[in-house]
């Protein structure tokens, strides 16, 4: 039966490729960036209750966000997700179009068998995912409280079932000191630029006790209005990141007493303030090895990620953190492409592209087939959840 169920999930996507593909590029040629993916969002939920889905737009509080829901609430319920915001200045150079595309034509296969199935599939409109967290806001406003497992895919240039993802937060911290003339009375300033210079050869002093994926950036933001006045204000951001939330918290911490000794060598003042960012994927293994072999299943040659691969940072890590989650990669371009660069956006509409977007769809959609006709491995994948969270 599972497998009947799978060929008619192939057969549902072979036959709609095209309209698939017209979604994907009709969102690539329109790009919206975060919050504001108004015409995506109606595009994707329109698709979605032509497949017999009830669509709710606007859910957690968020205008660009969507829940299309079919089957009843009597058994478990699976999510796949769609993210459609556009990166500013570059477009889909994240391949999002590709993405909502997959969780679309997953969503469709799986309306044309649901009759048969016991069970619920969602598909849920995730907005603004380049760093405002819209699956955090959507999580804290109870989107996922119903869910048991929640699925995504992303375009990259391998394919990966178990890559993770970096932890991040953003610390930004500003010195307040007292301006005074810089040749007449510098004696009478509190060099605010001092305080903050003092904070980066800090940090830079710090880094040989930082391991292989903690990172730390910085930008000044203010500096000084001008060369012949002491300094009373400046400012920066740094981006810090690890492999754990735990580690990150960490580092967030030894960075503020960088600027505190920063503050305290000069006398200044210091304000700091931590936006908590995103958690690091816990790739749920059995969701995974169910996805792997779909996936091969489809003739795709998946890799493990290797010990030194790069990586990013993605609000998919704060869900696997609450359900079992994945957020498998699928090739679309050469392994010395990157996301976030005018190339990677030029595969976001090659058929290498389109390919990744179709093969997701039906993986995506015979793995949700797997978890509700076998119980037993959603239960599974939640115990495993529970163990990763164990301190
Ligand atoms: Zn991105
Ligand atoms: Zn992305």
């Amino acid at each position: 039966m599972v497998n009947d169920f799978k060929k008619q999930i192939i057969s549902v996507m072979d036959t709609r490729a095209e309209y698939l593909w017209g979604i994907s590029n009709t969102l690539f040629n329109q790009p919206e960036t975060a919050f504001k993916e108004y015409k995506a969002c109606r595009i994707l939920s329109e698709a979605l209750e032509k497949a017999g889905y009830s669509v709710e737009t606007g859910i957690g509080g968020l205008e660009t966000a969507f829940r299309a829901t079919i089957g009843e609430k009597t058994s478990p319920t699976i999510a796949i997700l769609a993210e459609y915001d556009a990166l500013v200045g570059l477009g889909h150079a994240c391949g999002h179009n590709l993405i909502a595309s997959a969780a679309v034509g997953a969503g469709m296969a799986l309306a044309a068998i649901q009759p048969r199935i016991k069970g619920q599939i969602q598909v849920i409109g995730t907005p603004a995912e380049e760093g405002d967290g819209g699956k955090i806001i959507l999580a804290n406003a109870g989107v996922f409280s119903s869910i048991d497992a929640a699925m995504m895919f992303h375009p990259a240039s391998k394919n990966m079932v178990l890559r993770q993802s970096l932890a991040c937060s953003e610390l930004k911290i500003e010195f307040l000191g007292k301006a005074s003339h810089a040749a007449a009375a510098p004696e009478e300033g509190i060099n605010a630029l001092d305080a903050l210079i003092l904070t980066f050869n800090n940090i830079n002093a710090i880094r040989q006790t930082l391991g292989p994926k903690d990172r730390v950036a910085g930008i000044i933001l203010a500096g000084g209005e001008a060369s012949n006045i002491i300094p009373a204000h400046t400012c920066a951001e740094f981006s810090v990141r690890s492999f754990t939330s735990t580690r990150r918290d960490e580092m967030v911490k030894n960075i503020i007493a960088c600027a505190e000794a920063g503050a305290m060598a000069i006398g200044c003042q210091l304000k700091f303030e931590v936006n908590p960012g995103y958690k690091e994927i816990i790739p749920n293994k059995i969701l995974a090895g169910l996805f792997k072999s779909n996936l091969e299943s489809l003739g795709r040659v998946v890799v493990d990620p290797d010990s030194n691969e790069r990586m990013g940072s993605t609000d998919m890590g704060d869900i696997s953190h609450i359900i079992p989650a994945i957020h498998p990669y699928l090739a679309i371009a050469p392994e010395n492409v990157a996301g976030h660069t005018v190339e990677f956006r030029d595969y976001c509409i090659s058929e290498a592209g389109k390919s990744a977007m179709l093969d997701a769809a039906k993986a995506l959609a015979m793995t949700a087939v797997d978890l509700l006709t076998n119980p037993e491995d959603l239960l599974k994948a939640k115990e495993e959840l529970i163990t990763a969270l164990k301190p």
